[in-house]
């Protein structure tokens, strides 16, 4: 089965939001086997809709719509899509009772415009929305199918999976898993390289991406069931590790910090951050992964030469001696924010983000990180050198300290080649 996703909403044409329904539907849709051929967005004319839906048909055995489903005049997917099918809209009162419920619970009356979502095509089967009033639905015509799901992603999100999936695995007969191997420290050309034994594979697939600074291979098998699908995978996977060693952090992770995290947690240990040109960035991201409370001490944003001093306890010799950009800095930080916090291992982090260099001309995109667990510190010099790129700068160079501190934490920071000073 191949399908088009069709996305309607004059507000994505016009830029204002973010397509993720069509991302989302896309992973999903290639989980269950379903080939999307096309995604096409249209805007809130009746016209253009109409004439697209009968175009994905002509080429398409199924279009998944989303948006339009509102009660506003502009929200017609289900009139059209009924009016290309020759089916009548009749009241479903399962929906009128299950929209008043939910204006119940919010202790508001229902709005009589809202009666219109309970309008759906004759002989749809209907998917019943827990986030919102607007139910989705499918119609069949010819073998043809048309879903139709609401915009708002947390309502389509759900009911996708609750409803649509389900409806969806009856018509597929391969499912498709595929597994991110996630590396620190290699760039995507050269790990494309290393791997291109494997590039040509059919099935299953490996396949290369950059993302954030960081170089990952997705790989993908297609097979019958799940099992057989992983069973095809893991043999790859366990090839991968034994080339690339510790320069993979991980399988499926989001990303470098939520690995760290986690090693934090498993070792009972935690972490504390100094930091300059990140303004904060490399703290936050720890914060962004559940369960930081258990290992984030603390984050001190010391941006200025005397707060470096005051709070973290960098001598104004080593200050002037080195210039605050350079490594002996940093490691007076990571020792500053150890001793404040009493964390098991801290980091500090001094350099240019950009666009402007300091004082001492040093150029933009330099970085020195440290990491100290009290006994030694290791440094790291890091030439980012992407000019205007202030915001790339500071997430690379966070990464790098992410990746000092698992790689401390697995036993395996002197891999890294650092400069190492031991107190
Ligand atoms: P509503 O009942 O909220 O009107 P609807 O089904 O009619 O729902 P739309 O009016 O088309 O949906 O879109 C409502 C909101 O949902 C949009 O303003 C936008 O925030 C979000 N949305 C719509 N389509 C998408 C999309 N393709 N990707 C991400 N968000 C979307």
């Amino acid at each position: 089965m191949n399908c088009e996703i069709l996305n309607v909403g004059t507000e994505l044409l016009l830029g204002d939001i973010l397509n993720t329904n069509a991302q989302f539907l896309s992973q999903e849709l290639a989980k269950l086997g379903i080939g999307v051929q096309y995604v096409n967005t249209v805007g809130d004319n009746k016209d253009r809709l109409k004439r697209s839906i009968t175009n994905a048909l002509e080429h398409s055995d199924m279009v998944i719509t989303t948006g339009g489903l509102g009660p506003t005049a502009d929200d017609i997917t289900k009139e059209v899509c009924s009016e290309v099918f020759g089916l009548e809209l009749e009241l479903h009162q399962e929906s009128l009772e299950n929209m008043k419920a939910y204006f119940n619970r919010f202790n508001h009356p229902m709005p009589l415009t809202n009666e219109k979502q309970a309008y759906i095509p004759k002989g749809a089967i209907v998917f019943k929305n827990k986030f919102g009033t607007a139910p989705g639905c499918v119609i069949e015509k010819d073998k043809k199918l048309i879903i139709m799901l609401p915009g708002p992603p947390r309502e389509l999100v759900p009911m996708f999976n609750d409803h649509v999936n389900p409806f969806l695995q009856k018509f597929s007969n391969s499912i498709i898993v595929s597994h991110r191997v996630r590396t620190f420290g290699i760039g995507e050309s050269a790990l494309a390289e290393k791997v291109s034994n494997l590039l040509d594979n059919s099935n299953p697939t490996v396949a290369p991406y950059a993302k954030d600074g960081e170089a990952l291979l997705r790989v993908t098998a297609k097979a019958e069931t799940k099992e057989e699908a992983e069973k095809m995978i893991t043999p790859i996977i366990d090839n991968l590790y034994s080339q690339f060693g510790s320069l993979i952090y991980g399988v499926d992770y989001e990303n470098i910090e939520q690995k760290l995290v986690e090693l934090l947690a498993q070792k009972n240990m935690t972490i504390s951050i100094a930091e300059s040109c990140t303004g904060g960035y490399t703290s936050k991201r720890i914060t962004d992964i559940s369960g930081a409370s258990g290992v984030f001490e603390c984050g001190i944003i010391s941006y200025s030469n005397r707060i470096k001093n005051q709070v973290l306890n960098v001598s104004e010799d080593t200050l002037k001696k080195y210039s605050a950009i350079s490594g002996p800095v940093a490691v007076e930080m990571a020792k500053g924010a150890l001793n404040l916090s009493g964390a098991s291992i801290a980091i500090g982090i001094t350099g240019i983000a950009g666009p402007n260099s300091d004082e001492t001309g040093s150029p933009v995109g330099l970085s020195f990180i440290a990491l100290t667990d009290g006994k030694s510190a290791w440094v790291k010099k890091l030439e980012i050198g992407r000019n205007g790129q202030r915001d790339y700068n500071r997430y690379v160079t966070g990464s790098h300290a992410f990746n000092m501190a698992r790689m401390y934490l697995e036993g395996q920071i002197d891999e890294l080649g650092l400069e190492r000073i031991d107190f």
